[in-house]
Order: C-alpha cells, then structure tokens, then sequence
C-alpha cells in the first residue's frame, strides 16, 4: 500500500483509493473519509458526485455549511469495505460525532487519528488506542513545551476568574471554537451554576449536542429570557473567537491550547491531546512508522522526537510518500 499527502491524506492499495479528510475539491478517490465537522477537516463535503462518510453527528454538523448530498452516515466500529480495503471508526475523543480511522488492508493496517484527545472530559470519551502498522497522526500540539494542566484545575481557574470579573460588575466573555470547547465550558458552568449566554454560532452547535443526549443549560443570545438576563448581568457570555462583540461591560478571555503561549487572558482547555498524551498513544498503537501530520512546524519537531526517543521511523507525512509491505516487519 502507498499512503501520500495530497491536500489530505490519501491511501492506496491496487485499485483502491481513500481519501481521509481532504482539503482540496478536485481530487478523485473511490471514497472520502471525514473525521469531524471542524472546517478544516470537513472540506471533502464541498466535493459534488463523490461518496462521503462521517459520524452523523458530523454530518448534522456540517450541514450547517455545506450539502450533504452523497454522504453517509457511519456509526463506531461500522466497518465499510471497498474491494480487499475495510474502514473501520473508532472514538478519537475530540468533539462531538470525531473519529479516527483504522485502514485495514491486505498489506498492513493503517490508523489515522484526524484530531484526537486522550483525555476523558466532560463531553467525550477519550481517543481509542488501535494497535497499527502505520500511524498517522496529528501534530497541533507536537512539541514538548506543551504539556496542559489537569483539565479540574482549568476549570476552577475559569470559574475563579469569572467570579472575580462578575463581582467587578463587568461580564466574562469566553472565545474559543464554537464546536468542542464551548460546550465544555457550559458544562463547568452549569456545574457551579452561573447562568450561560451563547452567541447563535455557539448555539447552533449546542442544539446537535442537544439532539444526541448531552445536557446542557444555556442561553441563546437572540432569545427574550437572554434580553431579560443581560439587563441584569451576572451572566458569562461564549463566543467564537472571531466574533465581533460590542458590549461596554465585556472582558475576554481566550479558551485553547494555544493560551499556554498567549500573555493576554486566556485558559488553556483544548480539546486536542498535549505532547505527553500524543507520545503515550503512539506507544499504545505500537507502529513501526509514524506520519505527523496538521502540526505545521511541529511535524518536524514530533516526528524527530519520536525517531529519537522512541526508535519508530517517522516523519511529516507530507514530506515523501509511503510504501509499506507487511514482509517489512
Ligand atoms: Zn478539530
Ligand atoms: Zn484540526
């Protein structure tokens, strides 16, 4: 088999061709593969006449977005098989409906975590450990400097700060990605019962969540009980980080990984596994080669540690492409 970076990543045996979480619209495959509704992930969507198969969380997700007209929804562990190569998903723990891919076939068998997080939190499970030849995996956080604090201490730290910007008479305003991170922050706020108002882009991503059991207790901005709330104040306000927000009485806070090298205001939650996690998932999956892949510059710096520390042949996926014959172990 022959796995290459094509604006995704693209994995080949004989007449087979899969397609995993392809940014670009103009590339033929026999299947497209989407791991979660984040838009740098669920591009394949945009392509017309092709088959595409995510969770239909995803799918609900992303119609938001784009149609989703020729996709198929998948459940966990639903193998689909296309001639000798079977796809099978598994839990990568990251938001709501994310998956890994396990690519099975006769030459060797190949994992791909799409985004990932190890960790159990207060929405997802965390991301399942699938013993492989090859695995492929995300580098966003794949430097040593990131190690994230214990998720309960996050929390409180948040809830601390609110607190305080509340008692100023001023109101927190949490931006982080509407998708993932948000609904973490509702549940910490629920649990110590500070009232939630979401901006629409937040909400429409709340309702999914809704839809498939998770309980959340928020506010939608545009609804009367929230004209009502903000007269008041004592309320913490979630918003994308882009959004354009004019409220006199703000002050912000970013929610992400990325906070650990932010001096502005900022708590890092994330929804995706710190260098300590993504290190302790690549000893679990056991392969005999590692691809990293999303991390920009981190790449490298994964892929570098993992050959030296861990004595795996890796290196950026994007970098050669990959053959692979199971006579090679
Ligand atoms: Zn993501
Ligand atoms: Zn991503």
């Amino acid at each position: 088999m022959r796995i290459e970076w094509n604006g995704g990543i693209q994995i080949e045996y004989e007449d087979v061709k899969v397609v995993l979480d392809s940014k670009r619209s103009s590339i033929d495959g026999s299947a497209f593969f989407v791991t979660h509704g984040h838009l740098d992930h669920s591009a394949a969507f945009r392509m017309k006449n092709v088959k595409k198969y995510s969770s239909k969380e995803t799918l609900e997700i992303v119609s938001n977005f784009f149609s989703v007209k020729d996709s198929f929804p998948l459940n966990l562990k639903e193998k689909i098989a296309i001639d000798e190569v079977e796809i099978v998903p598994h839990n990568s723990g990251h938001v709501l409906g994310s998956f890994e891919y396990e690519v099975r076939t006769p030459e060797g068998t190949i994992l791909y975590t799409g985004d990932f997080n190890t960790e159990k939190t207060k929405t997802m499970k965390p991301a399942e450990p699938i013993r492989c030849d090859v695995l492929i995996v995300e580098a966003t956080f794949g430097s040593p400097n990131f190690v994230f604090p214990e998720m309960d201490e996050i929390g409180e730290d948040m809830t601390e700060w609110a607190k305080s910007v509340l008692r100023r008479g001023r109101i927190p305003v949490f931006r982080t990605d509407p998708l993932g991170n948000a609904q973490e922050i509702i549940r910490i706020f629920n649990e110590c019962g500070i009232p939630v108002i979401t901006h629409r882009r937040v909400t429409l991503m709340n309702r999914i969540y809704d839809r498939h059991g998770y309980t959340l207790e928020y506010i939608d901005e545009w609804s009367l009980e929230a004209e009502a709330i903000k007269q008041h104040g004592g309320f913490i306000y979630i918003a994308p980080k882009n959004a354009k927000i004019s409220d006199a009485r703000f002050e912000g806070a970013l929610v992400s990984g990325w906070a650990l090298w932010s001096r502005r205001t900022g708590f890092p939650l994330s929804d995706h596994a710190d260098f300590p996690r993504i290190i302790r998932f690549v000893e679990e999956c056991d392969p005999k080669i590692v691809l990293t892949c999303h991390g920009g510059r981190f790449n490298e710096t994964l892929a570098r540690y993992i050959e030296r520390k861990m004595h795996i042949r890796a290196y950026p996926i994007d970098l050669i492409p990959t053959r692979f014959r199971k006579e090679e172990r």
